[in-house]
């Protein structure tokens, strides 16, 4: 079965959209490319001069992964690209960018179900424009994480830092500080690998920055190796690959006290009646920030 949808200007050949995605749930790729086109006003927005990372599944999410950095040769002219210098080695790699609702469609096609954002955008590849800290509770502890984002943003507002919270659809949260593209990813990541030590020291119970899970012994890890050139998060209203069909969403802090809330709370099927109902908890927060000042004042708190 063919299928074809008019995007804005653009005209998409659809193919097997009744192939099922989600086994447990029986999403297909028409339900993926449905949501995607119905997000896009929202999502395309956190997607825009980002190059992307695609993690596809032709074969929905219990066959074979494949996880794309560079764009594939067959993909129309009219997607954007981004040329960027590869990662430690010599030459580029050509990524997928989404700037318009088409492209994201176009992508949900190929059934990429979650494309990943790297932190900067291509214009400026080595200047993050955000910030993640990336909180990973040891196994399925949602309560842990809850508790780490409140942490991490009582420290940030302390060091006159406004900071967003997003679930990621897997176990933890994200919480991210916008950032005005003045520091690099060393300065950058170094800044966060600070914050996490007053944590840690103020708290060594419960967090930790062991990359070696076997060290972690049950603590909630505070990944901060989001920030570095090349490496990449899930951005606002992603599907992950699985079960459920769980989807990567903005909320309000207040949205912590609901003993509810999950990492991945939020699905394909129930993210656009709550934002069609609430709006996107994020919109109107798009003050970037230096890290000049708020350095000053981590410094005070390391030494
Ligand atoms: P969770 O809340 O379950 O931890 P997550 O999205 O934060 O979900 P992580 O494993 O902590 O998952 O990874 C953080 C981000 O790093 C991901 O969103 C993804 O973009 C990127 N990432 C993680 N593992 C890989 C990988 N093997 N290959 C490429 N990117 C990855
Ligand atoms: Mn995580
Ligand atoms: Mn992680």
């Amino acid at each position: 079965m063919t299928d074809e949808v008019r995007v804005g200007r653009r005209t998409i050949q659809l193919s097997r959209t009744d192939k099922v995605l989600f086994p447990d749930d029986g999403v297909t790729k028409g339900d993926l490319i449905s949501y995607y086109e119905t997000v896009a006003p929202r999502m395309v927005p956190y997607l825009k001069g980002r190059p992307l990372s695609l993690e596809r599944f032709p074969d929905g999410i219990d066959g074979q992964q494949v996880f794309q950095q560079t764009v594939p040769r067959y993909f129309p002219d009219w997607i954007e690209t981004a040329s960027v210098k590869r990662l430690g080695g010599a030459g580029n790699v050509k990524h997928a960018v989404v700037s318009s609702a088409a492209a994201l469609v176009y992508l949900a096609n190929q059934a990429c179900i979650t494309p990943h954002t790297w932190l900067s955008r291509a214009d400026r590849p080595r200047k993050p424009d955000q910030l993640i800290f990336d909180l990973d509770p040891s196994g399925d502890d949602f309560p842990a994480a809850r508790r780490a984002a409140l942490d991490v943003r009582e420290l940030l507002t302390d060091l006159g830092l406004p900071s967003l919270l997003k679930t990621t659809g897997g176990k933890g949260l994200h919480v991210h500080v916008l950032l005005d593209r003045t520091a690099d990813f060393d300065q950058v990541r170094e800044f966060a690998s600070g914050v996490a030590q007053v944590l840690v020291a103020r708290d060594p119970k419960r967090y930790t920055i062991e990359q070696r899970i076997a060290k972690r012994e049950g603590r909630l890890y505070l990944d901060i190796m989001r920030n570095a050139y090349g490496q990449t998060a899930v951005p606002p209203y992603a599907v992950r690959a699985r079960a459920g069909a769980p989807v990567a969403t903005p909320l309000d802090w207040s949205e912590l006290d609901d003993r509810r809330m999950r990492g991945d709370r939020f699905t394909i099927r129930s993210v656009v009646r709550r934002f069609e109902r609430d709006g996107d908890p994020w919109r109107g927060s798009s003050r970037r920030r230096s890290l000049t000042r708020p350095w000053r004042r981590l410094n005070d708190l390391l030494t």
